[in-house]
C-alpha cells in the first residue's frame, strides 16, 4: 500500500469548475494522495487564454501606464465562476481586488504571474477542505534567480511535516527578502517535484491532458504506442531532442531522491500513464527501444587538417571557438585528420562568419573548413539495447531499405541511444522506418 502521493495538476486540468470536480474525484479514489500542487487555470478550448498569459499581459500594460482592465476582467470572471459553481466560501472577490491593486501599484512581473497559481491554490484548498500553504514560504531562490535547493528542502519539509493534506501553489517561491520569484514557464512541475522530495513521497503524480509519453511524435508516426515505463536517463535523452511533457528541471529533485514520477491524464483517470523511475524495476521484458525523438535544422562544420590527430589540444581549440560565441555543440564525430562539429543552425547563424574565420585559422593553409546545413538528428533511445546484439544492424538496415543516406552516426558510451544524422528531407521517413522496424 502506498503511503503518500504528491499530485501536481496542470493548467488544463484546472481550467474550469468541471475540471476541479474531476480533480476532487481523482483524489477521492486514492486517499494517500495528500498533497496537491496546482498550476493556474489553463485553456478551456483552443482559442482560450491561459490565466498566466493574461497576468503577463496585465503587467505589461500596467508598466506602460495603460489600463489593464480588459485582461483583468477575464481573469476575475474565470475565478469567480469556479468559486460560484462550486459554492466555495473563500473570499476570492477580495483576493482578486488585492491582485488588481498589486498590479496597479507596480508589483514586478513575477509577482503578477504568480498570482495565477496563488488564487487557484486558494480555491482548490477550500474545495477540498485542505490546508493552503503559500509557496512563498516554502520555495526559496537565491538573489541571482537560481533555486536554493537546500533551503527549499528544509522549509518545505518543515511546513508539511505534520502530514496533513495540503495545497501548495506551483510556479513560484521567494527570495530571501520575501519578494516573489517564479520559475520559467511550466515551472509548477518543478514545485511538484520539490514537494514530493520534501515529504519523501512514494510517487510524484503529474496530472495533465495526455496519457503519458508516446514512443514517437504523433505528427510523424500514426498512432504511436504509449510508453508505460521509462528511466530518468532515457527521458533526458528524449526530451533533449524535443519530446516534452514535463519541465526539464522537474526531473532532478525526484530523480535524486529516487522517487518515481507518474504522468497521468486527468480526463482518463484510470489510464496508468507513464512511470519514470531510476531503474524501471521488476521488468519481465524490456522493449528494445523506448522511444524515438529528433529535430531538424542542424549544421555540420567539417574541419580537415594534415596530422590533426597528433596535435594535442586541437579539439579543445575548436570547441573554444564555439564557446566564445555561446554556441553549444551537439555531437563531435572525429576521424584521424578530420573532425565534425554539429550545432543547431539557429544558434550558429548570428556568428557564422566569425566562427568559420576562426576555425580556418586553426586548420591553417594545409587544411579546410566547410559547413553543410539542413541536417536532422534522430535519437533512438532504449535501455533495452544495452548489451543487446544487433540493434544497430536492424536500425541501419531499416534505413537502408527506406533508401535513406546516413550522414552521421553517434552512439554514446552508455549504449542508451543511437544517434543518426540525415538530411532534413529524410527526417520523417527515418523516424517512421526506425519506428516500424522496432515497434511494428
Ligand atoms: N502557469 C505557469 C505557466 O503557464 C506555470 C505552470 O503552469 O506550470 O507557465
Amino acid at each position: 500500500m502506498l503511503e503518500c502521493i504528491v499530485t501536481k495538476f496542470g493548467g488544463s486540468s484546472l481550467a474550469d469548475d468541471e475540471q476541479f470536480r474531476k480533480v476532487r474525484s481523482i483524489l477521492e479514489l486514492e486517499p494517500t494522495r495528500r498533497f496537491l500542487v496546482p498550476s493556474a487555470p489553463g485553456k478551456r478550448f483552443s482559442s482560450d487564454d491561459k490565466v498566466t498569459d493574461l497576468l503577463y499581459r496585465c503587467h505589461a500594460l500596467a508598466s506602460e501606464g495603460k489600463a489593464f482592465d480588459g485582461p483583468f476582467e477575464k481573469i476575475r470572471e474565470r475565478y469567480l465562476s469556479i468559486a460560484d459553481s462550486l459554492h466555495l466560501k473563500v473570499d476570492i472577490a477580495s483576493e482578486l481586488d488585492a491582485v488588481e491593486k498589486g498590479i496597479a501599484a507596480g508589483n514586478n512581473r513575477d509577482w503578477c504571474a504568480s498570482r495565477g497559481e496563488y488564487l487557484c491554490g486558494l480555491l482548490m484548498a477550500d474545495y477540498l477542505g485542505w490546508r493552503f500553504v503559500d509557496a512563498a514560504k516554502g520555495v526559496r531562490f537565491f538573489d541571482d534567480g537560481q533555486l536554493d535547493e537546500e533551503t527549499t528542502q528544509s522549509l518545505l519539509s518543515s511546513l508539511l511535516a505534520d502530514g496533513s493534506p495540503a495545497v501548495v501553489p506551483g510556479f513560484y517561491g521567494s527570495l530571501a527578502d520575501g519578494s516573489i520569484k517564479t520559475f520559467s514557464r511550466g515551472g509548477s512541475d518543478i514545485t511538484g517535484a520539490l514537494v514530493a522530495r520534501a515529504v519523501n513521497a512514494d510517487v510524484y503524480e503529474n496530472w495533465t491532458d495526455v496519457s503519458g509519453f508516446l514512443m514517437a511524435d504523433p505528427r510523424v508516426v500514426d498512432n504511436p504506442a504509449e510508453i508505460s515505463s521509462i528511466t530518468y536517463k532515457e527521458l533526458r535523452e528524449l526530451s533533449h531532442m524535443g519530446a516534452s511533457v514535463l519541465h526539464e528541471d522537474a526531473m532532478f529533485p525526484v530523480h535524486k531522491a529516487g522517487i518515481p514520477t507518474n504522468i497521468r491524464n486527468t480526463n482518463k483517470p484510470y489510464h496508468p500513464g507513464t512511470v519514470i523511475s531510476k531503474n524501471a524495476p521488476n521488468e519481465v521484458s524490456v522493449p528494445t527501444i523506448t522511444g524515438i525523438a529528433g529535430h531538424k535544422g542542424y549544421s555540420v562544420i567539417s574541419l580537415e587538417k594534415n596530422m590533426m590527430n597528433s596535435e594535442v589540444g586541437f579539439g579543445r581549440k575548436v570547441l573554444q571557438v564555439l564557446e566564445e560565441y555561446g554556441i553549444s555543440f551537439e555531437h563531435m564525430p572525429t576521424g584521424i585528420d578530420s573532425m565534425c562539429v554539429v550545432a543547431s543552425s539557429e544558434a550558429l547563424a548570428p556568428h557564422r562568419e566569425e566562427v568559420l574565420e576562426k576555425m580556418k585559422a586553426l586548420v591553417e593553409d594545409n587544411g579546410s573548413v566547410s559547413v553543410s546545413d539542413q541536417m536532422s538528428i534522430i535519437a533512438t533511445v532504449g535501455r533495452g539495447m544495452v548489451h543487446n546484439c544487433g540493434t544497430a544492424a536492424r536500425l541501419f538496415s531499416a534505413m537502408s531499405r527506406a533508401r535513406i543516406n546516413v550522414r552521421m552516426i553517434d552512439q554514446g558510451s552508455s549504449e542508451l541511444s543511437i544517434i543518426v544524422g540525415v538530411n532534413d528531407s529524410d527526417y520523417e521517413n527515418t523516424v517512421r522506418a526506425i519506428y516500424h522496424e522496432f515497434v511494428g
